[in-house]
């Protein structure tokens, strides 16, 4: 395969290098209170509405949202390099790759008005509300419920491990409106809607990343909702499909990896042993690049949903761990508190394969739905 960026790909990663050098702080590196700490969730909404201002906050979306009608691959290039910069844009990631999005196919008028300027202008935190104690990776059992009462909705229920519930303004809410699969539906729900109980989860990644939402009689007008009701499986597999691949975790995976190696060449540590699983642990994240890459060119093709959107995500989830195991098994040192952000990394490897769904469950559709393979017969 003949592959190359073109000047203007080239020249737009120019551009986004340039903001990120003249708008993150010096100590930005080396700052390890997690991705969704008060301080990085402060510094995040300052960064992305310069980020919007500079025409790189949403250059994927189309002119009438803020955007610039840009192809995936400038989104792409775009997610590498905040990834490979710590992300700086905390959880905005998700309003950009795909609640916005979300919103402009499924989103009513009055929807889209409210809720995707503020995404553009870099103003707002959203949360995801998916799981639940007993509904993870199967989703399908929820047990929130939404009954409806006249024209408004009543929530009651329980959420977990929603990411930055402690300064989302609004959540994409999952909860159930009748039994069975087709009985989920969605909500975009404002967190400062009475009844909501946020409670924070002490957790490996720092500060403030997950917390338990409680909904005690949430009451929500009709018009909240997202879609028709029991749409929510036909949406979430669109969002999903969005987000697998909107991640490039393996850019800031690599990235680890060069500092790591730097270091131990530095100390005289870099042997035969270090280099072959260096050089197994970058293989890893090239492999994650190029069946992302392959994503991307697919979506550009308009292909928008296809099951090696799976092995992508399992391939980022490999590199991750990969990255996480050589600076385990080389610079343990370095994770006793030496390097705040290989630390951070590592961290954030550990969870690399759980968060944003199992890595499991991919390996699942990749089996059946890429490779074919015969079910177990029950
Ligand atoms: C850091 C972090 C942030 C998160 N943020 C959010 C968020 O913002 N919003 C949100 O809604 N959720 C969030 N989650 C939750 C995440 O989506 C779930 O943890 C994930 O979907 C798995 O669900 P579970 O925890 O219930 O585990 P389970 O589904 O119970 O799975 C437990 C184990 O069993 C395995 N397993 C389960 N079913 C199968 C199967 N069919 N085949 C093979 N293996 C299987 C899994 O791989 C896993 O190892 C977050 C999680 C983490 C760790």
């Amino acid at each position: 395969m003949d592959f190359d960026w073109t000047a203007e790909q080239l020249s737009f990663r120019a551009t986004v290098r340039r903001f990120l050098a003249e708008n993150l702080p010096p100590d930005w590196e080396t700052r390890a209170d997690g991705p969704a700490s008060e301080m990085q969730s402060e510094f995040a909404e300052v960064f992305c509405g310069k980020l919007a201002q500079a025409g790189l906050l949403v250059p994927h979306w189309p002119a009438r949202w803020g955007g610039r009608d840009a192809d995936a691959w400038t989104a792409f290039i775009l997610a590498e390099e905040m990834w490979m910069a710590g992300e700086p844009r905390g959880g905005q990631y998700m309003n950009v790759n795909w609640i916005g999005p979300t919103l402009m196919l499924f989103g009513s008028e009055a929807q889209q008005q409210r809720y995707i300027p503020p995404m553009a202008q870099g103003k707002t935190i959203w949360c995801q509300g998916f799981s639940e104690p007993e509904a993870g990776s199967d989703l399908a059992s929820l047990r929130t419920r939404a009954d409806r009462h006249d024209e408004v909705y009543r929530i009651n229920g329980q959420k977990i491990w929603t990411s930055y519930a402690g300064y989302a303004d609004t959540c994409f809410l999952l909860a159930r409106t009748s039994p069975g699969k087709g009985g989920i539906s969605i909500f975009l729900l404002p967190m400062d809607t009475k009844g909501i109980t946020v409670r924070q989860i002490p957790s490996v990644i720092g500060e403030g990343d997950i917390h338990e939402v409680f909904f005690d009689d949430v009451e929500v007008p009709a018009s909240a909702m997202l879609g028709a009701e029991g749409q929510a499986w036909e949406i979430v597999r669109t969002s999903l499909s969005l987000e697998r691949v909107g991640i490039p975790r393996f850019a800031m995976a690599t990235r680890m990896l060069t500092r790591a190696v730097t270091t131990l060449k530095k100390a005289g540590r870099f042997g035969a042993g270090a280099v072959e699983q260096a050089a197994r642990a970058k293989a890893a994240c090239e492999a994650a690049r190029l069946y992302s890459y392959n994503i991307i060119d697919q979506r550009v093709r308009g292909v928008t949903a296809s099951p090696e959107a799976s092995a992508a995500r399992v391939a980022t989830v490999m590199a991750e761990r990969a990255v996480g195991e050589f600076v385990v098994e080389h610079l343990p040192d370095a994770l006793a508190g030496g390097d705040t952000m290989l630390l951070a990394h590592h961290q954030r490897a550990i969870v690399a394969g759980i968060a944003s769904g199992a890595a499991e469950i991919q390996l699942n559709l990749v089996a059946t739905e890429l490779l074919k393979l015969p079910r177990e017969p029950r």
